[in-house]
């Protein structure tokens, strides 16, 4: 039994950061490297995938996953999810039915029911029966007559401001509404930053970067940099979390792995709306199409992130690249790894915003007056495999000493801890009653006004508004 092993983690993005906060509540050494000055900072997240249904293209096996991890996360990070259901609108235009969805969502509530029989702590979702509602035109039509409520409860009253601003004639029906939330991306920064701070055996070096990693027969060796100084030290077990970078790793340690890396942008809108909470919308279409996926994520103060999945807006010609024979890291261009390290011009932050909020315009005509808050929410993100539509993803061991992070969504974190904390049982680092462990006393009592409060100062550090750091529907 090794019980004083050392861990080193590469990447204090939401995989790394959580895996340590993850290992160390469970009492074991870690070390974080983050080269960026503060936590989570890389590809945003903004939606909690409780269901997968914002995929049409995956299968069921990946939706369950999608709902049981989601519900995880939530209950991990209570205070950083935005407790507001989402909308799900299909255009007249689109090929597919809104018809196609149904079994599925049926097949999500059974599997709701279950998880709550198996944990009551589970029913984090409202109850199964409320977990989705379908919308008939007429219904639409109906609820658009009563008036707006300020702050919603029942899915009914968050349906009326929806049905009040969408394009009623230019939907298929029906529209549906769903219990996926909101997640915010400053909030789970702070979340993490002040747990980990709480923990004694969790070492975080920020503005650290990896340069060299090697590995002899017991030890990895690290070299990193920490203001303009080499340092090394030595560990025990490596988990590399590096996001889209995870194969620079890779590469020092000539390990070889397929991965594809995609980068893609949303964009910071405010419009002056009728003040009211809005629940998320989605408007359904081809991905890569000029119909792509519109989405609109609501925020405090009016402001609202948007997605497109159109070249224009979200995705990127040549955004998406693959590993190759000699390298397992996928190589952006440098006109995207610019984008990444110094910003954006502000002309293009321009361009895009306005197509984006074009884009939903098509839905949404009210929201032409929508304007640019800030600059947007971007970055690159790893998919292991070279299988562009999967999301649910969490982990690979290559040797009994060696992990890698490999998440696709942010939901998948703690299926990705448990599997890590398996291979540390089998080295004696932990017992056999850490499997599972969901006993987290540092994240789960931490003040909400000491998250909003560093969650503001995150915001600020990356000029964004303030007001992003706070959630409409916090948890109760
Ligand atoms: C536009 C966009 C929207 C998205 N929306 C959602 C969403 O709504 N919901 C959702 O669940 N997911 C969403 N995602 C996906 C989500 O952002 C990623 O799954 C998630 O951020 C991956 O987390 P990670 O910790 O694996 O990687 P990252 O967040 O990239 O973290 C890796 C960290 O490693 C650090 N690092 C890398 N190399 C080194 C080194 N050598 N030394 C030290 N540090 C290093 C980096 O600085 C970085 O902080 C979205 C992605 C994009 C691009």
């Amino acid at each position: 039994m090794k019980k004083d092993a050392k861990i080193a983690i590469v990447g204090g993005g939401i995989a790394g950061a959580s895996a340590a906060l993850y290992l160390s509540e469970l009492g074991l050494d870690i070390t974080l490297f983050e080269k960026e000055s503060s936590l989570v900072s890389g590809p945003p997240m903004c939606h909690l995938h409780a269901g997968g249904n914002l995929y049409r293209e995956i299968d069921d096996a990946q939706c369950v996953a999608l709902l049981k991890q989601s519900i995880e996360l939530l209950r991990f990070y209570p205070q950083a999810v935005d407790f507001r259901p989402t909308v799900i609108a299909t255009p007249l235009e689109d090929p597919q039915a809104p018809t196609e969805l149904l079994a599925r969502l049926e097949m999500l509530k059974e599997e709701y029911t279950k998880l709550i029989t198996q944990d009551e702590a589970n029913a984090v979702l409202k109850t199964p029966q409320e977990y989705y509602k379908l919308y008939s035109k007429e219904d639409l039509l109906a609820l658009k007559e009563r008036p707006s409520v300020k702050k919603p409860k029942e899915l009914d009253e968050w349906m009326i401001v929806a049905a009040k601003n969408m394009e009623l004639d230019k939907l298929q029906y029906p529209v549906v509404m769903v219990q996926e939330y909101g997640l915010n991306m400053f909030r789970i920064s702070a979340s993490a930053s002040l747990a980990l701070a709480k923990l004694p055996n969790a070492k975080i070096l920020t503005n650290s970067s990896v340069t060299n990693v090697i590995c002899d027969e017991s030890q990895f060796n690290i070299e990193y940099e920490h203001e303009q100084q080499t340092h090394s030290e030595t560990f025990d077990y490596l988990i590399n979390a590096a996001g889209f970078r995870t194969g620079e790793i890779d590469d020092m340690l000539s390990l070889k792995r397929k991965r594809l890396v995609e980068f893609k942008a949303s964009y910071v809108v405010q419009w002056e709306r009728e003040d009211v909470l809005w629940p998320e919308i989605i408007f359904h279409g081809q991905r890569g199409t000029p119909k792509g996926m519109a989405q609109f994520t609501p925020y405090p103060g009016g402001h609202f992130q948007l997605h497109g999945m159109t070249e224009d807006i979200t995705l990127f010609e040549n955004g998406l690249v693959e590993s190759c024979e000699e390298s397992s890291h996928p190589k952006l261009d440098a006109i995207f790894l610019q984008k990444i390290n110094r910003g954006w011009h502000s002309s293009i932050i321009e361009e895009r915003t306005a197509l984006a909020v074009e884009h939903l315009t098509q839905f949404m005509p009210n929201f032409k007056t929508a304007k640019i808050a800030s600059k947007p929410l971007y970055g690159a993100q790893q998919i292991p495999g070279y299988d562009k539509t999967l999301r649910a993803s969490e982990v690979s061991f290559e040797c009994d000493r060696y992990a890698r992070c490999e998440i696709v969504k942010a939901s998948s974190i703690l299926t990705m801890a448990d599997a890590i904390t398996k291979e540390l049982i089998k080295l004696g680092y932990l017992d056999e009653k850490a499997l599972g462990s969901r006993d987290f006393e540092f994240i789960t009592q931490l003040n909400p006004q000491e998250i909003t409060s560093k969650a503001k100062s995150i915001c600020e550090q990356r000029e964004y508004p303030l007001a992003m750091a706070e959630v409409n529907c916090p948890v109760s």
